[in-house]
This record gives C-alpha cells, structure tokens and sequence, in this order.
C-alpha cells in the first residue's frame, strides 16, 4: 500500500494558512520525504509523522520552499537523539550545498551522532530505496533560464522532476516546472497519478496533461492563496472533481 501525505501545497510565496510544497510517500516498509524547503519540521510536527521515522529525504532544486528546510530538520532529528543514518538523493553538483548549509548551522556528522548518507543523482538512472520501490528524475526547464543571466555553472541551474515507481503504481511529480513541455517528461511511462505543481504552468497544461497520461488522478499542489479559488472554480466548471483534485496541507491518501 502506497501513503501519499501531501504535508504542505503552497508556492514559493509563504502562506499563513499552508505550508511550502513538500510531500511524504511511504510504501511497504520505507519511505521518502519529497523536498524539504522552509518549516518543513512545522509541516512534520503538525501531521504526526517522527522526525526519526524518515529514511530517504529527495530535494528536487535549491530554491528556499524546497531545500532550506533541511538544516533544521536535521537539527530536529539530532535533538530527538537519532541514531538510524538517514539516505539524502539529490543531483550530484548539489551534494556539496546541502553539506555547507548543515556545516553552516553546526550539523556536522561529528556532532549530530547519525551518518548520512548521500546519494548523488544523474538524470534518467533509476535509484531504488526499497526492494519495489524505486523513482527515476529528469531535468526540467524550471531555472533554466536563471543560466542566461548569472555566469556560473551549468549545472547549478538543474531541477528535477521524479517518476516513483512501485509494484501498483506509478506517481509522476512535477514539482516545480517551466513549461508545458516539462509536463510531458514522462510522456513514454504508463503514470497512474499525477502531483502536479499549479504556479508556473496554466489549468489548460493540466488539461493537456490529463489527456495524454490517461491517469487516475492529478493532484494539484504549489498554488497561491489568491488562485485557489480560480482552480477550484475551473475543476468543478469543467466536471473533473473525479480527476483533479486541489490537494491541501494534510490529505492523507492510501493507494
Ligand atoms: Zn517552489
Ligand atoms: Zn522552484
């Protein structure tokens, strides 16, 4: 059985009713925390789940709502005396700015009492963190253009989407994209459902998403307060309610 724990929907805007986009998947007898960006140990804390009981932590890009976080979440877990080693998977070129940023905040693995374990990602490899459950990233366009303005590495500017595979389902993430085009990454996989984010693309791109997949559901997250309604509005005018579904902070879902 697959959970699906949506722990925060909100965008790179920060909300007082929602937490940033994060989001839990446990299956079988693991699980993987998705992103990690500001007030993530809130978003945890506020829907039961043990800091300690998280074994793999995937961050899809640098930006504050997804990495950020991180730092005090590990903060958490040192002082609920973890002892477990925790699995971090993020693009290879950013394994070094995950272990600044816990350096910069004094969580050195000499200090916090726990190994971690990092593991660097390449685009389109397949990385198993259960015996069937494996996901696979691919680059999308969502800073891309940021390259055109700042010299510096290439690779710097990389995000991912992530396929998570299982023996039941396959889930497709967005997380945060660019285009329509980054909605068809994974044009060629059979998706049974959809997390898609809803700030940097338009309702029609869903749309479109709806109909090439064919998935059993897509689940919106990563929205604005002031466009909630204007989804919500669009969904039921276009009777998708079966469809697509306006995720919020703390939906449970079992599959
Ligand atoms: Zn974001
Ligand atoms: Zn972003």
């Amino acid at each position: 059985m697959i959970k699906l724990f949506f722990l925060g929907t909100s965008s790179g805007k920060t909300s007082i009713k929602r937490n940033h986009t994060s989001i839990y998947f446990q299956f079988d007898n693991t699980n993987l925390l998705v992103d990690c960006g500001d007030g993530i140990s809130k978003s945890i804390l506020q829907n039961n789940i043990p800091f300690n009981s998280i074994k793999n932590i995937f961050i899809s890009h640098l930006h504050a709502d997804h990495f950020t976080g991180i730092a005090s979440l590990i903060t958490q877990m040192k002082l609920e005396n973890r002892s477990d080693e925790l699995n971090i998977y993020v693009y290879k070129s950013f394994v070094d700015n995950i272990k600044f940023l816990l350096g910069s905040t004094y969580m050195f693995e000499e200090i916090i009492g726990f190994k971690i374990n990092y593991f660097p990602l390449e685009f389109e490899n397949e990385v198993f963190v259960g015996k069937d459950f494996s996901f696979i990233t691919k680059k999308n366009s969502h800073i891309k253009k940021k390259n055109e303005l700042i010299n510096y590495s290439n690779s710097f500017f990389n995000s991912s989407s992530i396929l998570l595979k299982t023996n039941s389902k396959n889930i497709f993430y967005t997380s945060d994209i660019a285009s329509t085009e980054d909605l068809f990454l994974f044009k060629e996989d059979k998706i049974d459902i959809i997390i898609s984010e809803i700030t940097h693309i338009t309702i029609d791109d869903i749309y479109e998403a709806l109909k090439l997949y064919v998935p059993e559901k897509i689940y919106l997250v990563h929205y604005d307060d002031n466009i909630e309604n204007n989804i919500t509005n669009w969904i039921s005018s276009q009777r998708l309610n079966d469809k697509i579904v306006l995720a919020k902070d703390g939906m449970l879902i079992y599959y």
